[in-house]
């Protein structure tokens, strides 16, 4: 029987990744959904990998999901003299929006706003948090002093955080909307919005993919606290959640990220829309050969946690080890997947949900289901993916595929977790479409004669509606 871990791992790509073979190995090794980090490298750069992802899924029948991940409105320190300049401690700087080449005395930045938007006594955070400054004064113009409270060595081009400023840039910059054309025109399955703010940001963006006619998923990067305030319109809204704990570190107090992880992940089970945890998971493989234990440990608490997916960063892009890391996280996956506890987060379907209340009613009760008979598939048969999001919510132990017609979200389920999607278009009848099915899944060798596996569809079969049968029968 062939077996594939439940969660899924995203790897973002880079210099260490882009080549064929250690692409298609990473693939092989775990890999579920492609990272592009539009922070980083051309569109060119961004184009091969595209490419290569599909050539090898071409080439080996699976089915990677990509995601396009847009920089949001990120701020930057511009350029500082010999790349390197020493804060120190109880000395002020200031921050202007004039560019120049930065000093001990004065660096500048590329937010345009940044005098108008910060009040005395906001912090500033340089360099993913290493340094801190608080504001002294601002012009309201072009220049802010800050007060250095915690210093060191700044080297250009480091990012500025603002915990506790209204910033008044659109969650979508130019260059997202520059980046969000590229990635659209190339059908990428996910599209990941940074600095999310507010449920209208989600909103706008959902607005230009449908405007533009395509498949592309929406993830919510959590990393802004005003986002906290608003996280049930915003879970409401968005298609999937990411748990951007590097960001989120620096605009929160660090040790607050262990409970938001793990209530976000939570919330995103019951309202199934797929959550990834993000960052430094396995950190020290950037250099080392194997993953420190805490590192092991944090991997394994997200898996425990119910997370779909969990991700890589640096790891991957400019490691020195993009495979070894993908089988050190694929073994830790699958241990932790033997132990009971990640299973059966059941919840009642509400009843309010009249539109989806007979669909809802039939997923969670094939997952009840499933657990009496522990049956080792639940097969959905769906176009627009909704029963698979559904179905796995409730993260069932069985495995649970679908087969869709719909060749956009083949690879687009790639990132939900347990979930795996098949290429099927001959609904001819239920009975019939039930028995080839079931051939398929045991010629590929994913269950097995004597199996219990459960069915879930709509009849009649050919209306594609909404799902309201479940059968339960013998492999
Ligand atoms: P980033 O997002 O890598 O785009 O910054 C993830 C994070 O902030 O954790
Ligand atoms: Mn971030």
């Amino acid at each position: 029987m062939k077996e594939m871990k439940r969660t899924k791992i995203v790897a973002t790509m880079g210099p260490a990744s882009g080549a064929k073979e250690t692409l298609q190995t990473m693939i092989e090794e775990g890999v579920n959904v492609v990272r592009m980090n539009f922070s980083h490298g051309s569109h060119d750069d961004h184009l091969k990998i595209i490419h290569t992802v599909r050539e090898i899924d071409k080439e080996k029948g699976t089915h990677t999901a990509i995601l396009a991940d847009l920089q949001g409105p990120k701020l930057r320190v511009d350029e500082v003299k010999d790349n390197r300049v020493e804060l120190v401690a109880g000395k002020e700087i200031i921050i202007g929006t004039k560019k120049v080449l930065g000093t001990e005395k004065r660096i500048s930045t590329n937010y345009e706003h940044f005098a108008n938007d910060v009040k005395a006594g906001e912090a500033v955070k340089l360099d993913d948090g290493k340094l801190h400054l608080r504001v002294v004064s601002t012009n309201g113009k072009d220049e802010v002093v800050c007060k250095i409270e915690h210093g060191g060595i700044l080297s250009s081009k480091k990012g500025i955080n603002l915990p506790n400023t209204k910033i008044s840039l659109p969650c979508l910059t130019e260059k997202d909307t520059v980046d969000l054309e590229f990635a659209l025109e190339h059908n990428v399955d996910w599209v990941g919005l940074s600095f999310v703010r507010s449920a209208r940001d989600i909103i706008e963006l959902k607005h230009i993919i449908k405007q533009r006619e395509k498949h592309a998923m929406v993830i919510a990067k959590i990393e802004k606290p005003e986002a906290l305030d608003e996280l049930d319109d915003i879970i409401k809204e968005t298609d999937a959640i990411m748990v951007a704990r590097g960001d989120l570190g620096v605009e929160v107090p660090m040790q607050n990220v262990p409970i938001i992880q793990k209530d976000l992940i939570q919330r995103c089970i019951v309202a199934a829309k797929p959550v990834i945890v993000a960052t430094q998971m396995m950190e020290s493989m950037i250099s080392d050969i194997t993953p420190t234990r805490a590192e092991v440990n944090d991997v394994a608490n997200a898996v425990l946690d119910g997370a779909d997916a969990v991700m890589l960063s640096g790891e991957t892009s400019v490691g020195a080890h993009p495979i070894e890391v993908i089988k050190a996280m694929a073994k830790i996956i699958d241990e932790v997947e033997r132990h009971d506890q990640i299973y059966y987060h059941e919840t009642v379907p509400a009843e309010s949900n009249e539109d989806r209340y007979i669909s809802d009613s039939i997923c969670y009760n094939a997952c009840r289901l499933a657990k009496r008979v522990e049956a080792k598939a639940i097969i959905t048969m769906t176009f627009s993916g909704y029963t698979g999001f559904k179905v796995s919510s409730q993260r069932p132990r069985a495995r649970t595929y679908c087969f869709t017609g719909n060749r956009k979200i083949l690879t687009l389920m790639s990132l939900v977790w347990g979930v795996k999607a098949f290429y099927y278009d001959k609904m001819v009848s239920t009975d019939h479409t039930i028995a080839d099915i079931k051939y398929i899944l045991k010629k590929q060798g994913y269950i097995a004669e004597g199996d219990n596996i459960i069915n879930i569809a709509s009849i009649p079969i050919a209306e594609q509606g909404m799902t309201n049968m479940l059968k339960l029968s013998k492999a």
